[in-house]
């Protein structure tokens, strides 16, 4: 099971956009990086390939490593390390903070 997945807020523990939230718009878990929306932007230059496309400067996402992000728990609104619990046959993530299953 994931320490992260899709659609989580994230907050950046390092890096330009450090102290950031964001959510997660992918995971790539073979690279060990995920997409957050509006963080670690980079700027593409893109050509004009049709009449009616916008040319110029596009802001978009860059992958950032996993271990550059934590969970921010919906709960305690902080960035959290991630737990598991087992009950039976499934295993939930939790909140080390404040044990919230996330
Ligand atoms: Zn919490």
């Amino acid at each position: 099971m994931a320490r992260l997945k899709k659609g989580d807020t994230v907050a950046v523990l390092s890096g330009k956009d450090r102290g950031k939230r964001g959510k997660i718009l992918r995971v790539m878990p073979d690279e060990g990086s995920a997409l957050v929306e509006q963080l670690n932007l980079v700027t593409c230059f893109e050509r004009r390939t049709r009449t009616d496309q916008q040319s110029g400067v596009i802001r978009r996402e860059a992958p950032m490593p996993l271990d550059r992000l934590a969970l921010v728990c919906p709960r305690c609104s902080k960035p959290t390390r991630v737990g598991f619990q087992v009950e039976g046959n499934e295993k939930r993530r939790v909140c080390k903070q404040c044990r919230e299953t996330l």
